[in-house]
């Protein structure tokens, strides 16, 4: 009685019954057939297992109540609508059994063919075969029983698990005898031959005979294909690909067609327009008596499509009629998949095709001017990851080039150049006009004028955030870190790789998009892009579609974004070039570079002082070098907010290490020279050792600590911004306070601060905002009351994911996350983009709270993050003002901060 109730829930869809947008439950590949035919365009009948009868199977390791059913009733209306029937000794009718997600896993799962061929109805396919014109019945026969063959073939190995070889080497053997290399040379007694060989090798792994009943191939291959979702290789794919682990697979049972019965039979693949560039014309294959699995395998030479005109028009000139509607229709470029059996073309598939970077924003620009989609539509199919590849000088690599080693892809882009191991020697030979690779273990702030003068940067060890990644692509330029198969021996000027050494001049070449390094120039050219962003390409007079595409689809972006973007720069240079590539105000200047190179030795003055006066002096020595920095700042953001930092590391930072150091004066006192000076320099940098010198002395632990110290640089920046602003232009100074936990440490800054800044100010005009950094997560938790005495805020999302989650910034993206990402803990680095529910609410709760306190409190992130494309879309949900990033991601921020916006503010018409 219950059962009589209960509604059955439905399991399988004829094509006629689903259409595109049901990919979740049919499968791309379902959803799409279902579409083709719901057009009217020739798609074999055939209907589609759902992937929710993938998951119950894959739960239980049954097939579902109702399923077997489902699949009978489908197959009966198949068998009316073919009229033929499954296992039919005179006319059968077969099918091939596909596998189809959500997401497209090319080849990672299984697929049946000719499901309905035994050894009765083989008879029958050849009979049919044979019909009246095209075949002699000899030709019949053998692509009958080479139909019959793969089968087996396809089953054992897919089904029963028989190992593959085993089929090829009975097929080698049946060629060797034939004394061929070709399988076509094999005729059909040949291949009656090879279908017993086949069935012998199938009894031997499986103790059973291939099954004769269809019904059962048909049952046992969909067993096959839900099983196949958790193949090895599919596994590894989809984390690969980050495709969630439990969408399941649909199956398709569609009627065969064959391209294999003649001259006047084929098949092809094509696309609407070229994957590419983007260009528009006719782009496929196609090869004349062959199955689809031929053409993939590429056992022959295709030809372009375009000959299909000659040898068979009407299909030709139809395909194209069809190609041009699949476009219109899904109003983008299609892939399709299509077979010719005897002058009857059939289309086996379509989808929105995968395409280059470049091709993905020229399509977009096109499908606007067809009128197929608007402005919106155009920036939602782009991305800032594709904007940002299209950014970086690219390899050509022709020819093949092996890479010698792989790191991490730390910094996009393209460079080669002689290998250098020190900064000194890298702008030694960057000033006689050579280009180089800067190449060490690891990097640090001294290597600064090295790496400005290098093409590239190449270290050893260090993840994502090293030092030498985050200032790489501060610079935007290309660096690969965390290359641990390279022994880096600096002070013999070589490493090691692989059994070779790579002595100082030795040219190599690095690839920071994927991370492979090889031994070598291989040659680069520059980016259209660049030269766009940069003014020296017009996109309303230069004839190139790309850098009008990026153009239409910039300004498009910039329209309709909520968030600003500003950036982080610390000098003019990297000032300038952020505001042309579109920033609209520094949202980080970091100060600590300008304690650095000459000016060192007045670090270790103010450190070492034994008194206020002598920390006076070296202050004020210090003073009019910061004015002129930030002087130069001011000038080049005219008019446009800068937030300065105050020092932020550890000031032992700036003196030598203590190793070197201590052998020094060990060196020296033995003999016997006056070592007074280095004697102190080593008692203040014992003295001021720190076990985890990041969670240590600094930020605004610094300012607290040693009197005069920001008071000395919110001196220089109020005085540079008066003396800006005398001078015509407009300076827009914002003091930013780092490493803040508790409102009473800002409070202290503040106060001083205002002091000094009332006093230079005066009546000038100028107005100077103060806020903090928001990177401990106490500051996070407490942002109410920070607020008050903050006029802005701007997180620190690199500490507060350092802090969040208690991971080492510098150590532990190379020492571990390979596991985590395995494991699936994350996804993808938290250093690289936000971690939404821990360090992401961290962010949320202190914009709610802060915002709540001081409303018109002006909220951004600075991080590395604030260029991160995921991230930038969650910045635009929690409200932020502005994100800000390294000048090389603010075209990437802008076309993503727009993408957020038309996204989660829905289309307008413009
Ligand atoms: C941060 O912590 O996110 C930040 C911007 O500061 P820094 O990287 O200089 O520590
Ligand atoms: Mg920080």
């Amino acid at each position: 009685m219950a059962k009589q109730e209960t509604v059955e829930h439905k399991y399988v869809y004829a094509f006629a019954e689903g259409n595109k947008d049901l990919k979740e439950l049919l499968g791309g590949k379902g959803a799409n057939l279902a579409e083709m035919t719901n057009l009217g365009l020739p798609v074999p009948p055939g209907f589609t297992i759902t992937t929710e009868a993938c998951k119950a199977y894959l739960v239980t390791g049954e097939e579902p109540d109702g399923l077997a059913d489902q699949i009978a009733a489908h197959v009966a209306s198949l068998e009316q609508a073919m009229g033929k029937r499954l296992g039919d000794p005179e006319d059968p009718l077969l099918v091939s059994v596909r596998s189809g997600a959500k997401f497209s896993m090319p080849g990672m799962m299984e697929t049946v063919l000719n499901v309905g061929l035994n050894d009765r109805s083989v008879q029958g396919l050849a009979r049919q075969a044979s019909g009246a014109d095209a075949q002699t019945s000899g030709g019949a026969d053998r692509f009958a029983w080479d139909s019959y063959r793969r089968l087996i073939q396809m089953f054992g190995k897919t089904v029963c698990e028989v190992p593959g070889e085993e089929f090829e080497h009975a097929l080698d053997d049946a060629k060797r005898a034939k004394g061929t290399h070709d399988d076509l040379d094999l005729d059909a007694d040949d291949l009656r031959g090879l279908v017993d060989a086949y069935k012998k090798i199938f009894f031997k792994h499986t103790g059973r005979e291939f099954p004769q009943e269809p019904r059962e191939q048909l049952d046992l291959a969909i067993r096959a294909v839900f099983e196949s979702w958790n193949a090895e290789r599919a596994v590894l794919y989809r984390r690969q690909e980050r495709i969630p682990a439990d969408l399941g697979t649909a199956v398709n049972v569609v009627a065969m067609v064959f391209g294999n019965l003649g001259p006047d039979s084929g098949t092809g693949v094509a696309f609407t327009r070229d994957p590419a560039s983007g260009a528009q014309g006719i782009y496929g294959d196609y090869l004349a008596n062959a199955q689809g699995e031929d053409v993939v395998a590429g056992i022959r030479n295709t030809v372009p499509l375009q000959e299909l005109e000659r040898l068979d028009k009407k299909s030709y000139d139809e395909l194209l009629g069809i190609m041009a509607r699949l476009e219109g229709h899904y109003k983008d470029l299609c892939d399709i998949e299509f077979t010719i059996e005897r002058g009857k073309l059939w289309m086996l598939q379509t989808r929105v095709g995968k395409r280059t970077a470049a091709a993905a924003f020229v399509i977009a620009g096109q499908l606007v001017d067809e009128g197929l989609i608007d402005l919106d539509e155009a920036l939602h199919r782009v991305n800032g990851a594709q904007l940002a590849q299209l950014m970086f000088p690219r390899f050509r690599l022709d020819h093949e080039f092996q890479p010698v080693a792989k790191g991490i892809g730390a910094s996009p882009g393209a460079a080669s150049g002689k290998v250098v191991f020190t900064s000194a020697r890298a702008v030694e030979l960057a000033a006689e006009g050579e280009s180089v690779i800067l190449v060490r273990r690891e990097t640090n702030p001294d290597d600064l004028n090295g790496m400005i003068a290098a093409q590239g940067i190449l270290t050893s060890r260090g993840g994502k955030t090293s030092h030498a990644a985050v200032v790489a692509r501060g610079m935007g330029k290309t660096c690969v870190s965390g290359a641990d198969e390279i022994e880096v021996n600096v002070p013999q000027r070589r490493f090691v790789v692989g059994g070779q050494t790579v002595v100082e001049g030795d040219v190599v070449s690095i690839d920071g998009t994927t991370g492979k390094v090889y031994l070598g120039e291989v040659p680069v050219m520059p980016s259209e892009v660049v030269q766009y962003f940069e003014g020296s390409l017009d996109p309303e007079h230069v004839d190139n579609p790309l850098v009008r595409a990026v153009h239409r689809i910039m300004s498009h972006a910039d329209g309709r974004r909520r968030l600003a973007v500003r950036t982080n720069a610390d000098t003019g240079a990297d000032a300038a070039r952020a505001r042309r590539f579109g920033a609209e105000g520094i949202g980080l200047c970091r100060t600590e570079h300008m304690f650095l190179g000459d000016r060192r030795e007045l670090v270790e003055r103010l450190i070492l002082a034994r008194d206020n006066t002598e920390r006076e002096a070296a202050l004020a020595a210090l003073l009019p070098l910061q004015r002129a920095d930030f002087e130069e700042i001011f000038r080049e953001m005219d008019g446009m907010p800068v937030t300065v930092r105050l020092i932020d590391p550890p000031l032992h930072e700036f003196l030598p290490p203590l190793e070197q150091l201590a052998v020094n004066v060990a060196v020296a006192q033995e003999r016997g020279e006056d070592v007074a000076q280095e004697e102190a320099l080593l008692a203040a940098v014992r003295r001021m050792h720190e076990e985890n010198p990041m969670l240590g002395l600094r930020g605004v632990r610094l300012g607290l600590v040693i009197p005069g110290l920001f008071a000395m640089q919110v001196r220089a920046i109020a005085e540079a911004a008066v003396t800006v602003t005398r001078s015509g232009a407009v300076a827009r100074p914002e003091i930013m306070v780092p490493l803040v936990g508790a409102v009473q440490e800002l409070e202290t800054v503040r106060a001083e601060a205002e002091k000094i800044i009332a006093e230079v100010v005066g009546d000038s005009g100028v107005e100077v905002l103060i806020g903090t950094m928001i990177e401990v997560p106490r500051a996070a938790l407490t942002a109410g009351q920070i607020a008050e005495a903050a006029q802005f805020f701007s997180f620190g999302t690199n500490d507060l994911t350092q802090m969040g989650w208690g991971f080492s910034r510098d150590d532990v993206e190379g020492a571990f996350f390979w596991r985590y990402l395995e494991l699936g803990i994350f996804g993808i680095s938290p250093f690289e983009s936000i971690d939404r529910d821990g360090v992401g609410r961290l962010v949320r709760i202190a914009a709610e709270e802060g915002r709540a306190a001081r409303p018109e409190l002006k909220l951004g992130v600075c991080g590395e993050h604030g260029g991160d494309p995921e991230s930038v879309h969650f910045f635009h949900e929690v409200g932020l003002d502005y994100v800000s990033c390294s000048p090389f991601r603010v075209p990437v921020a802008r076309l993503e901060a727009g993408r957020a916006a038309v996204e989660t503010d829905g289309s307008d018409s413009r």
